[in-house]
């Protein structure tokens, strides 16, 4: 069933759902499934996977001189959707990104996932590769999310690249994108970040989830300003709990956000990690039932791998 059908059933009931990571290349899946499965008291309609692009590694060599590799830490994000899908029965979100793609290898991986009987897909250009300073397409790839939209919206039509095709059978996938309450890091400011936005809703795509936020007023803020771009599909916020320390400098650097002085002169106080994690409790708990009044549709708990605060925060919600 598609994202925005669980959110219509719902009837303005805010649902639960999750971001799950692939596990690491050579980690039994076990590890996942057990980290997942008490996850599953609270009834998740769909459960996204992300998507890992290649990166490269650097061997020395006997001779001394460095060999680069190209290696995946995380591969099998369609395997994992369909393996929850099978053990679960819930709907599954794979990420698909613009980097590392070109066009064609773009339609065979959405056949495949529609042959899955996957009806969902979240649209991203894709983290640039690490040692790179910024996002370089493919050669006949796709350079924004946008233009993956209107891939994935052309298929729905049943029109693939080969136009020769006759009678194609269409996908039928939900297009979710990504937005971001803070601005993405590349955009000027706002505004342009918003029109780019509204230009992957128009071409098609049916809701937008956010990346991960502390403060809920930028949510609310963000929201608004979308609103009045014209924007009106389903606004899914993004959460993650504080789980240590040391994210409290890692997050606002690989994500670009704030996080607010309260929070962290919370995190200060504590003397491990243990009492971070109940912080970083305690804060999603009040971060989620002010957005639950708020009405929003789903709240999307970023596990990064971690599960457990998860529970302890769902335990106290639904
Ligand atoms: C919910 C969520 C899930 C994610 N999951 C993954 C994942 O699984 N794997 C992964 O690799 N990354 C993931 N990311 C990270 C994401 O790929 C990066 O943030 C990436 O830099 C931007 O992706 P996007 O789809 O928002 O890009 P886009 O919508 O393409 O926008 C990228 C930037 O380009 C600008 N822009 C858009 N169109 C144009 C245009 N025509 N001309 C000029 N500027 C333009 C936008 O304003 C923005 O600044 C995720 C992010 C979020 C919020």
């Amino acid at each position: 069933m598609k994202v925005t059908e669980h959110i219509a059933n719902a009837k303005g009931k805010t649902l639960f759902s999750i971001e799950i990571l692939p596990p690491l290349k050579g980690e039994n899946i076990k590890l996942l499934f057990d980290n997942i499965d008490p996850l599953m008291e609270f009834n998740p309609p769909f459960v996204d996977v992300t998507y890992h692009r290649e990166e490269y590694v650097y061997k020395k060599k006997e001779n001394g001189l460095l060999e680069k590799r190209s290696t995946r830490k995380r591969p099998g994000t369609v395997g994992i959707c369909a393996a929850i899908q099978n053990r679960y029965k819930v709907d599954t979100v794979p990420h698909i990104i613009c980097g590392g793609f070109n066009r064609e290898e773009t339609e065979n991986a959405l056949i495949d996932l529609h042959f899955l009987g996957i009806d969902n897909v979240l649209a991203l250009q894709g983290d640039a590769i690490k040692t790179e300073p910024r996002f370089i397409p493919e050669p006949d790839g796709h350079r924004y999310a946008s233009e993956l939209v209107e891939q994935i919206v052309n298929m729905n039509k049943g029109k693939f690249i080969d136009e020769e095709l006759e009678n194609a059978a269409p996908t039928h996938f939900c297009i979710g994108v990504a937005g971001y309450p803070e601005k993405h890091f590349f955009a000027p400011n706002l505004k342009t970040d918003l029109k780019y936005l509204k230009h992957k809703v128009d071409l098609g795509a049916e809701y937008i989830v956010t990346q991960m936020f502390f403060d809920n007023k930028k949510y609310f803020e963000f929201v608004e300003r979308c609103r009045e771009a014209g924007i009106n599909v389903p606004i899914i916020p993004g959460i993650k709990p504080i789980t240590t320390k040391a994210q409290t400098n890692i997050l606002p650097n690989i994500f670009h956000i704030d996080l607010p002085e309260e929070l962290t002169d919370e995190v200060e106080k504590c003397k491990d990690n243990q009492a971070v994690r109940q912080v970083g409790v305690e804060w999603t708990v009040k971060q989620s039932r002010e957005l639950i009044k708020y009405g929003v549709p789903t709240l999307h708990f970023y596990s990064m791998g971690k599960a457990d605060p998860i529970y302890k925060i769902a335990k106290q919600l639904f």
